[in-house]
């Protein structure tokens, strides 16, 4: 019977045990395991906050705690990080982080994947992430010039060259927007044909990786195509000098930057211009990041936006709520330590003052002491104290003296005469 009572009681302290570790434990393996895709919108609603307010709260968290030092680290990459920066020792590591982010580490066309972004104006496509042959845009419409492009782009893109016009600038040329998949099939395929693989290697992009298939691109010249050498010096014209200067405000930044070759693995294209939103190419121009791979792995990876959602909804308002508890027990216990105090402090007054009492009753005591003291002495003193009182004493004594004195005086005397009759009176006989 003990021994059933036993079972019982164990069983009933394991079972709620056990709840909690198979409630832990996918959530645990929920969070490591491949996120679904998040998009930046979707992300930036869930979060309340526009780009540039998420933007400043990753530089916040990087402040707050040494453990989001860089927000957008993620756990999963960091033996790649290691070995992509062991390799590249001049990239300083926060680029490092979002080179690897992107993929970039894996090197061209070696880990490809399908965007998951492509219905967004930020989508990523380059020699890691494709778009699908299958992928169609809805929203296209003309730029004005005949050239196709997404709506919000091509609205950004007339609003530019209106500004273009209006500084003064020399006649844009358009020489490509939107591209189909199959455009760019023929495209490659005659340059390798033409060119061979390693020229149509560098030079063309493979199919579905190929930025004008997502309508957001648009090549820009100064003078109407003639060969590749004149596309190489659209960099020395106006119009590039401006766009440098002006296109983040339309949304647009330069894809393919000079000094970042090695890294994009495209060559230097001057002409080829993307548009990723205003917001984000004001926030690149603003932060002086040039390479759009740079930005998109530390701000709009999904699985840097499952993470930093993560903190912001669920670790930050914790830590908050752990420092306030920690700061309210703190002023508790100070309140407490001030009370403690204030109550020794009045411990010690009325210990003073109770010292002060004893000592005035003390002194209270042996003035009675001495004045019963000198009360006793004066009782068992002669009363010889002063001449008056000495004087006092001495005047009856003096006058008993007289009395005795002279009724010595009168007795001698009167002896006398007795004798003197007794004399005479014999005298008188004897005659
Ligand atoms: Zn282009």
């Amino acid at each position: 019977m003990k021994k059933f009572i036993a079972f019982i009681i164990s069983i009933n302290m394991i079972l709620p045990l056990a709840g909690v570790v198979c409630f832990l434990q996918p959530a645990a393996t929920a969070i490591e395991a491949e996120m679904p895709y998040l998009s930046l919108p979707d992300f930036l609603d869930e979060i309340e906050m526009d780009l540039n307010e998420y933007i400043a709260k990753m530089s916040e968290l990087s402040e707050i705690s040494e453990q989001w030092l860089y927000p957008y680290f993620l756990e999963k990459n960091s033996s790649r990080y290691e070995a992509y920066q062991q390799a590249n020792p001049g990239i300083p590591y926060e680029n490092v982080i979002a080179y690897v982010n992107v993929g970039l580490d894996f090197g061209p066309y070696s880990d490809i994947k399908d965007a998951l972004d492509l219905a967004e104006v930020t989508v990523l496509i380059n020699k890691t992430f494709a778009m699908p042959s299958t992928w169609t845009i809805s929203d296209m419409v003309d730029i004005g010039t005949g050239h196709l492009m997404r709506a919000e782009a091509a609205e950004q893109m007339k609003l530019m060259m209106a500004a273009m016009t209006g500084d003064g600038l020399g006649r844009l040329y358009i020489t490509s927007t939107h591209r189909f998949y199959q455009s760019q099939v023929t495209m490659f395929n005659n340059a390798l044909n033409t060119w061979g693989r390693e020229v149509a290697e560098k030079d063309w992009a493979r199919p579905g990786h190929s930025e004008h298939h997502t309508g957001l691109s648009v090549d820009m010249l100064h003078k109407p195509y003639e060969t590749n050498m004149q596309s190489a010096r659209f960099q020395e014209s106006d119009i590039y000098a401006w766009l440098i200067q002006e296109a983040h405000n339309y949304g647009f930044i330069l894809r393919y930057p000079e000094a970042y070759q090695d890294i994009h693995g495209y060559i230097f294209e001057p002409w080829h211009w993307r548009y990723v939103g205003v917001d984000v190419a004001c926030a690149m121009h603003e932060m002086e990041i040039v390479l759009y791979e740079d930005f998109y792995g530390r701000y709009i990876t999904s699985d840097v936006l499952h993470k930093v959602r993560e903190i912001l909804l669920f670790e930050l308002p914790f830590m908050i709520a752990a420092e306030e508890e920690e700061r309210r027990l703190a002023a508790e216990e100070e309140e407490r330590r001030l009370l403690a105090e204030e109550e020794e402090r009045r411990l010690t007054e009325e210990e003073e003052e109770r010292r002060l009492l004893a000592e005035e009753e003390e002194r209270r005591l042996k003035a009675e002491e001495e004045e019963r003291r000198r009360a006793a002495e004066e009782e068992w003193t002669p009363p010889v104290t002063n001449n008056a009182t000495f004087i006092l004493y001495l005047i009856p004594v003096v006058l008993i003296a007289a009395i005795i004195f002279t009724a010595k005086k009168i007795n001698d005397s009167f002896i006398r005469d007795t004798r003197k009759d007794r004399l005479h009176e014999f005298l008188e006989k004897k005659k």
